[in-house]
């Protein structure tokens, strides 16, 4: 596992615990077992960042110490676990929605339906974006429990050809524009309320350090890429086909000559 992957689940890791002992001792253990699993990068990060989620429900909340207490009142983890993990995922890491479907085990659909009711639940009443203008007929389909401006905001459309005509038809359309107007409202709104994380760093470095002392570490695609290459090489059979290979080549180039 590198070091960004690293800090992106000790920031998890804390939008998921609010006692600052349970996340570093979680963190620490999931991490350091995820990296003994020896599996590509990207998965490692996800197995480490569905392990952590995982924990956390199965956990009893510790109570948070008096220095947490206001954190623990805040809007942001009083939400549900999931809805917590998802958006620290996407404001603090730009993860994928597709990404946090494999850690959750649950539909795209239903990522985005989690993300956008986490995000009212943060913005209420500040900002409320359901009150929308006409929609007319050529108007993208605007479903309340996951909106297309939240996938536009997070950078989700899923074609190109999608964007562009989203892109064009808002440059027509004052309706969509005041939708997506009132969207970009709620989505920074609900941004600032979610922790930075950046307190977790600390807890990243030691993390990694350990990471580092520890030689079972994850290798990198490119070392899993090299470890299965000789792994080929080394079948009697491969083996075979290669000598032959080079042989015939050879054959082939004295020939030339
Ligand atoms: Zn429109």
């Amino acid at each position: 596992m590198n070091s960004s992957d690293v800090k992106v689940l000790s920031r998890l890791g804390r939008s998921v615990w609010v006692n600052s002992e349970d996340w570093e001792r979680s963190t620490l253990e999931v991490v350091t077992a995820v990296s003994l699993l020896d599996l590509p990068e990207e998965r490692a990060a996800e197995r480490a960042a569905g392990l952590l989620l995982g924990r956390a429900r199965r956990a009893e909340v510790s109570d948070a110490t008096p220095d947490e207490r206001d954190l623990w009142m805040s809007p942001f983890y009083r939400l549900p676990v999931d809805q917590r993990l998802i958006l620290a995922a996407l404001h603090g890491a730009g993860w994928s929605y597709l990404r946090l479907s494999r850690i959750l085990g649950i539909s795209i659909e239903e990522v985005e339906r989690l993300a956008w009711n986490a995000r009212i639940q943060l913005t209420l009443p500040a900002v409320f974006p359901a009150a929308l203008g006409k929609m007319g007929a050529s108007c993208p389909e605007y479903d309340p429990s996951r909106p297309w401006t939240q996938r536009f905001l997070d950078d989700e459309i899923a074609s190109k050809r999608d964007l562009l005509f989203i892109q064009s038809h808002l440059m027509t359309c004052d309706s969509c524009q005041r939708t997506l107007e009132k969207s970009r409202g709620a989505y920074y709104e609900a941004e600032k309320r979610v922790p930075s994380g950046q307190e977790g760093d600390s807890l990243a470095q030691s993390l990694d350090q350990i990471l580092v002392r520890n030689p079972m570490r994850t290798r990198t695609l490119a070392e899993e890429f090299f470890v299965g290459f000789r792994a080929f090489l080394k079948r009697r059979d491969i083996r075979w086909v290669v000598i032959l290979s080079v042989l015939a080549f050879s054959y082939w180039w004295f020939q030339k000559r």
